[in-house]
C-alpha cells in the first residue's frame, strides 16, 4: 500500500483566529506529503475554513451530537460541522469519556452520525493507567470497539481508529513502539474478528505525547497509519515538523 500518513491535531480548548492565521501563513506553500488536519474548538470552525482553505491543511471538530437536529441546547450536529467545510471529527476522546461520562454506546452513535454527515470520525480508544496496571488493556479495547462495530457495521472502514492510551496523554513520554504495535494489532484483529473489516481495512492512528522528536519513530511503524497530536499541534513549527516526518514515512 502506498498511502499518505495522517496527522490530526487536537487543539482541545486552546487556539484563536490569530493562531490559525499563523498556521495558514507558514503552511500555505508547503507540500505536506501527508494528510493533515487541525481539530479546533467549535467557534473556530468558521475561522479554520477561512484561514486554511488555501493551505494543504484540513480541519475538523472535537465532538458532535448524537442527534441530528432539535431541542438540544449547547449541542452541535455533525451536519453543522460538515457545513463548516470540516472533514474530520474526534469522537470518544478520553477527555470527553471522563469529564462527560461518554459511554461506548454514545461514542458509537456519534461516529455513525459523523459518517452519515460526510465526516470522517476519528474514534479514540485506549486504557487508563489503572486499567493497564491491572492488565485490562485488551478487555477495555474490546468493549470500546464492540459497540462501534455494531453501530457502523461495514462502514467502520471509513472511520479512523486512534489508540490513545490515557496514561500517555500530555506526559511528554509516548507509549513505546512495541506497546503500540501490540495494541494496534489487537485492534485490527478485533475488528477483523467481528467480520466487519478485513485486516488492514481500517486505518489506525496512535496518540499520546507525539512530538517532533518521536514522530518519525512512531510513524515508521508499519501498523501506524497516522498520529493524533495534542500539545505539539498548537505550535506551528512542531506541527509542521511532525507532518514532514509523516511524509518521510509514507508506506
Ligand atoms: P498530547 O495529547 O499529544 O498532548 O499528549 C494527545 C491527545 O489527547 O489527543
Amino acid at each position: 500500500m502506498n498511502a499518505a500518513k495522517i496527522v490530526i491535531g487536537n487543539w482541545k480548548m486552546h487556539g484563536s483566529w490569530a493562531r490559525l492565521r499563523e498556521f495558514a501563513d507558514l503552511l500555505r506553500h508547503e507540500k505536506l506529503g501527508c494528510q493533515a488536519a487541525l481539530c479546533v474548538p467549535f467557534p473556530l470552525l468558521g475561522a479554520a475554513q477561512a484561514a486554511l482553505q488555501a493551505t494543504p491543511l484540513r480541519w475538523g471538530a472535537q465532538d458532535c451530537s448524537t442527534e441530528v437536529e432539535g431541542a438540544y441546547t449547547g449541542e452541535v450536529s455533525a451536519h453543522m460541522i460538515r457545513e463548516a467545510g470540516a472533514r474530520y471529527v474526534l469522537v470518544g476522546h478520553s477527555d470527553r469519556r471522563r469529564r462527560h461520562r461518554e459511554t461506548d454506546g454514545l461514542v458509537a452513535v456519534k461516529a455513525r452520525r459523523a459518517l452519515a454527515a460526510g465526516l470522517t470520525p476519528v474514534v479514540c480508544v485506549g486504557e487508563t493507567a489503572d486499567e493497564r496496571d491491572l492488565h485490562q488493556t485488551e478487555s477495555v479495547l474490546r468493549s470500546q470497539l464492540r459497540e462501534l462495530v455494531r453501530a457502523l457495521d461495514r462502514d467502520i472502514a471509513h472511520a479512523l481508529v486512534a489508540y490513545v492510551p490515557v496514561w500517555a496523554v500530555g506526559r511528554g513520554d509516548a507509549a513505546t513502539p512495541g506497546l503500540i504495535d501490540e495494541a494496534l494489532d489487537f485492534i485490527e484483529r478485533t475488528l477483523a474478528f467481528h467480520g466487519r473489516a478485513s485486516a488492514g481495512a481500517v486505518r489506525l492512528l496512535y496518540g499520546g505525547s507525539v512530538q517532533p522528536g518521536n514522530a518519525e519513530a512512531l510513524l515508521s511503524r508499519r501498523r501506524v497509519d497516522g498520529v493524533l497530536v495534542g500539545a505539539a499541534s498548537l505550535r506551528v513549527h512542531e506541527f509542521a515538523d511532525i507532518c514532514r516526518a509523516a511524509a518521510r514515512c509514507m508506506h
